[in-house]
């Protein structure tokens, strides 16, 4: 099965992901997740990634697209992904199309988490993020059990550097202008589905489940 998450950054793409990996068995690839164990590791491809990061930028689609095509090489995609942040722009959705029909292949679904503007700075405020697993948490609505600690591995939880408001801000401009168009595109497709990412973690995992399961 192969799934891309498509929606506004902290509408809750990474922990759907997360939980769809689990229940399904296949990996969970998020390209930003790839970007900060690159960075964190000061790889050549982290110091570049690194400088539109952090102003709320994306990283080029060059860059982005190598990355990826890489990661797909390996041989726990043989059964499929559940995709978190990638594609972000459509030449990265018209890439992905292609190196998937290359291979007499394609995605089987694309599903939108729903959040309003409104919600979102909220969201990324209270996340905190493992610099080990990238689990992601949040200070108010899925708290770790223990302040500041990885329920999954003991790593340490830190508001991101790009989780500050005003970078919120941007990368809610550049979703907007770069990423929204894709869900025109996967309707085109005929593979969106949409569900409402407002609702509880659980009650949007069991939306997720109910259109995977059919
Ligand atoms: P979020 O989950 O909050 O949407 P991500 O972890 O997916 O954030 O991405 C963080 C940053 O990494 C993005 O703001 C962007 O700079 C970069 N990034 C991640 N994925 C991509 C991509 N597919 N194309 C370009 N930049 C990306
Ligand atoms: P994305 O990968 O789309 O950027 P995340 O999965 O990292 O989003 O979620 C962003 C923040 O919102 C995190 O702190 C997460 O714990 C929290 N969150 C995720 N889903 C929900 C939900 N349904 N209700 C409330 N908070 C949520
Ligand atoms: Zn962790």
């Amino acid at each position: 099965m192969k799934i891309v998450m498509l929606g506004a950054p902290g509408a809750g793409k990474g922990t759907q992901a997360k939980m769809i990996a689990s229940k399904y068995g296949i990996p969970h690839i998020s390209t930003g997740d790839i970007f900060r164990a690159n960075i964190k590791e000061g790889t050549e491809l982290g110091k570049k990634a690194k400088a539109f990061m952090d102003q709320g930028a994306l990283v080029p689609d060059e860059l982005t697209l190598e990355l990826i095509m890489d990661r797909f090489k390996q041989a726990d995609c043989a059964n499929g992904y559940v995709l978190d942040g990638f594609p972000r722009t459509i030449p990265q959705a018209e890439a992905l199309t292609k190196a998937l029909s290359d291979e007499g292949g394609k995605l089987d679904y694309a599903i939108n988490v729903e959040v309003p503007d409104e919600n979102i700075v909220n969201r990324m405020s209270g996340r905190r993020a493992c610099l080990s697993c990238g689990g992601t948490y949040h200070v108010v609505f899925n708290a770790p059990k223990k302040e500041g600690v990885c329920d999954a591995c003991g790593g340490e939880l830190v508001l991101r550097d790009d989780d500050k408001p005003e970078t919120v801000a941007k990368r809610l401009d550049v979703y907007h202008t770069q990423t929204q168009p894709l869900i025109d595109y996967y309707a085109g497709q005929g593979i969106l589905k949409e569900v409402d990412g407002t609702k509880e973690v659980a009650e949007v995992f069991g939306d997720i489940t109910a259109i995977l399961d059919k």
